[in-house]
């Protein structure tokens, strides 16, 4: 295991990513096309643990594996970004100087039943069935200070227009807070 997160609780964010079988222990958003999910776990006074878990097709319009180089350079170019602009994508105070000390960026398949079908027609399932990929970034994040009051914007929606609602759940050293929001979101840390 290369990573080295310290509390449970980011040992609990990571264990679906890293686990070969994990306990049923998935996040609890259903696999919806244009809702991406993000759980910040504040691990110290400058330290946080982001997991960003969302549609493949919310990051880069579909979710099968690519099929020619169009499709292969969208999802390239999304993972890429995904992984070396996240600071782009979560915009610390500058004055925080945070930097991403590790990170891993899959695309993985959820468990079959994470997937909400209720909206869809018999040939809308028939296409995806089987082919609900979703993107999984995790984020061990270090900044200088403390973050305690500091102001997180969420850009996402800036690089990934697809993504329509973002479900923030910010677990605090002292308590859990969730909310939504569409465009871009600022939370106080
Ligand atoms: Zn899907």
């Amino acid at each position: 295991m290369s990573y080295h997160l310290r509390t449970g609780l980011a040992f609990f964010l990571t264990a679906g990513l890293f686990a070969v079988c994990d306990t049923h222990h998935h996040y609890e958003g259903a696999h919806q096309h244009g809702v991406v999910t993000v759980f910040i776990a504040v691990d110290g006074p400058s330290d946080l643990t982001v997991d960003l878990r969302g549609p493949a097709e919310s990051f880069y319009g579909f979710e099968h594996e690519p099929t020619n180089p169009e499709e292969q350079a969208a999802q390239d170019a999304a993972l890429s970004k995904l992984r070396d602009q996240f600071t782009d994508l979560f915009i610390f105070p500058a004055d925080s100087h945070c930097q991403v000390s590790q990170h891993e960026v899959v695309v993985e398949m959820p468990a079959a039943d994470d997937h909400d079908h209720e909206n869809e027609t018999s040939a809308e399932h028939a296409e995806h069935s089987g082919e609900h990929r979703e993107v999984h970034g995790i984020y061990a994040v270090q900044c200088q200070g403390v973050l305690e009051g500091k102001t997180l914007a969420i850009a996402l929606t800036e690089h990934f227009t697809r993504i329509e609602t973002v479900n923030v759940q910010l677990l605090g050293s002292r308590e859990q807070r969730g909310f939504d929001f569409e465009g871009r979101g600022e939370i106080e840390l």
